[in-house]
């Protein structure tokens, strides 16, 4: 790992945006949230922060919703609210090898229980063990956790959110069925209703590498504050390798070999444990769901800043 050098950083980073530049044309900007149409193909943006700061690179001006990437932030409000034992009873820890949204192995689980919290069916369930009195107290509670992260107070894309809360049939068959099989508890559209905000929850592409630079330090906020146990960030962290891609997982830890997770707004988060926040954006997606920039950018920034956990 090359020490942290602002000048040098910056034209390598430069350099990595405009060489990938090529590829948001092969991707294709999600649809099936109309909303999320309004999204531009050619953006793109990357930020690396570090405890020494942040350079950023691109169309770093435009906000975006978090949608997938909030779920690694729910999933450490839940760890933190109920301790390991209890969220595992009710997802699991394995890769499924299907889309974020599928539906299948729900049925054939014999445990019924979500294999992972990183697919849909699993970030849903996870919302329904995060504390708080109805939806509104726990979307309270995760907008303040994440405001403290990037240091900003974040807020909800009202047209995202009730752009999906209308045409999310998926994701509310996905938690329907949990509600059958009592993966679920609680009501169904109030738990659908917290996973629609959080997914909505507006930041920068900057904000997005403090978010990475917080997991990369394992939990702590950059003033050295403490924020979640270090054993949260680090079952977080392993399910950013294993599943944070989606079903491209294991190729994006061959090929870049960061801890990440994407979103379908077109963004990636990454964390270098201990050094480096990664943020990349890029609405264009591949046909597995993640940014066909970023994915590229990110492979490109680990090979020249040797960035591979592995
Ligand atoms: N809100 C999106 C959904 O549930 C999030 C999916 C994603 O980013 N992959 O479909």
């Amino acid at each position: 790992m090359i020490p942290w050098n602002y000048t040098q950083f910056k034209q390598i980073a430069q350099n990595i945006l405009e060489d990938n530049r090529k590829w948001s044309a092969q991707g294709k900007v999600a649809d099936y949230i109309p909303e999320l149409k309004k999204g531009d193909p050619n953006a793109m943006a990357l930020v690396l922060a570090s405890r020494d700061g942040s350079l950023v690179v691109g169309d770093c001006d435009r906000l975006f919703t978090l949608q997938s990437i909030s779920k690694i932030l729910t999933l450490m409000i839940a760890l933190e609210d109920q301790g390991p034992a209890k969220v595992f009873f009710h997802v699991g820890k394995e890769p499924t090898g299907d889309p974020f949204n599928s539906i299948a192995k729900l049925e054939t689980t014999a445990t019924a229980r979500p294999l992972n919290p990183m697919i849909n069916a699993g970030a849903i369930a996870v919302c329904s063990l995060i504390k708080g009195k109805n939806s509104d107290d726990k979307i309270k509670r995760v907008l303040e956790f994440i405001s403290m992260v990037v240091e900003r107070e974040v807020t909800i894309n009202a047209e995202v959110y009730q752009s999906e809360k209308e045409t999310g049939h998926r994701n509310r068959a996905l938690a329907y069925f949990m509600k059958d099989t009592e993966v679920l508890e609680g009501d169904v559209e109030d738990v659908l209703d917290l996973y629609f905000k959080q997914c909505a929850i507006e930041v920068s592409c900057e904000e997005l590498a403090k978010i990475g630079l917080f997991i990369a330090k394992k939990g702590e906020l950059t003033n050295g504050r403490r924020m979640v146990q270090r054993d949260t960030v680090r079952l977080v962290t392993t399910f950013m390798v294993t599943c944070g891609m989606y079903n491209a997982s294991g190729e994006f830890a061959i090929n870049a070999g960061i801890p990440a997770k994407s979103g379908v707004s077109g963004a990636i988060v990454a964390a270098v444990p201990n050094y480096l926040g990664i943020g990349t954006y890029g609405p264009a997606l591949d046909e597995k769901g993640n940014s066909i920039s970023g994915v590229h950018m990110l492979a490109d920034l680990a090979d020249q800043l040797g960035l591979s956990i592995f």
